[in-house]
């Protein structure tokens, strides 16, 4: 499981990006962060993917404080939005590319990767370079790319957001049967209820940098425990 108490972060001396986070998200859980714009949500993904640190507050994952944890220690890999790949470089070589950084050698990294090809099922496009790949595609590597690591975590920053809406409900399905095939913890970051709802098995509403209600998708629709939390979730008062 992952523990967030009192996690608070500021950015300068007005903003406050999180200010209190309590919350627990258990092992093996499709777990969103839904909030609109600016309400903290990318920060506790960043606190939690290591890459930014919360002013006060304790976080674990399993069952290490992972405070003072470098990034790439942490059993935890991030998918962003911006898919940052390496556009001159073939798939394959895309995917091979972190378990290189992990010290992974080459005859493992083959095999996890042709692995997680077949998983995913990218067929030929493994020969392929990025520059040669369409939006949806290279969400695809990108997803591919974070779990040949095989992290127990896996963060994703609105991960579907820049696709059309058909491809965005086929990646839907594709991120819920991995996530299911391979009971990996997955920390979602949406600003789109309706995704947050089809996803979902508990989804955390955040505004103003704290947690107003959590709980499974569709208590959080019929029971919003406020105002806020009722009209994000789409009721009309
Ligand atoms: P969005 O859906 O627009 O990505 P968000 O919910 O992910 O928004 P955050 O990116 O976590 O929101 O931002 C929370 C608050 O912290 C915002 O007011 C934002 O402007 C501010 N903020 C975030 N990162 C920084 C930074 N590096 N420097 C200054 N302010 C920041």
């Amino acid at each position: 499981a992952i523990h967030m108490q009192g996690l608070h972060k500021r950015f300068g001396a007005s903003t406050v990006a999180l200010d209190g986070v309590d919350l627990t998200i258990e092992a093996g859980e499709f777990f969103t962060l839904l909030g609109p714009s600016g309400c903290g949500k990318t920060t506790l993904l960043r606190i939690l993917a290591g890459l930014e640190d919360a002013d006060q507050g304790r976080l674990t994952i399993g069952e290490r404080d992972v405070t003072e944890v470098a990034p790439h220690h942490r059993s935890v890999n991030t998918v962003f939005q911006s898919y940052a790949l390496f556009p001159h470089l073939s798939v394959r070589d895309n995917l091979a590319f972190g378990l290189k950084m992990r010290g992974v050698d080459r005859a493992e990294r083959e095999a996890r990767v042709e692995r997680i090809a077949e998983f995913i099922q990218l067929g030929d496009l493994i020969d392929r370079r990025i520059d040669q790949l369409s939006g949806g595609q290279r969400q695809r590597i990108a997803l591919a790319r974070a779990l040949v690591c095989e992290p127990d975590v896996l963060l994703l920053d609105e991960p579907l957001s820049a696709l059309d809406a058909g491809l965005r409900s086929q990646l839907q399905v594709e991120l819920l049967r991995v996530q299911k095939r391979l009971g990996m913890t997955f920390v979602f970051v949406t600003h789109d209820q309706d995704e947050a709802m089809v996803m979902s098995d508990r989804i955390a509403v955040l505004n103003g940098g704290t947690i107003q209600q959590v709980g499974p998708p569709r208590e959080v629709y019929e029971r919003p425990v406020n105002a806020f939390v009722a009209r994000f979730m789409g009721h009309a008062n």
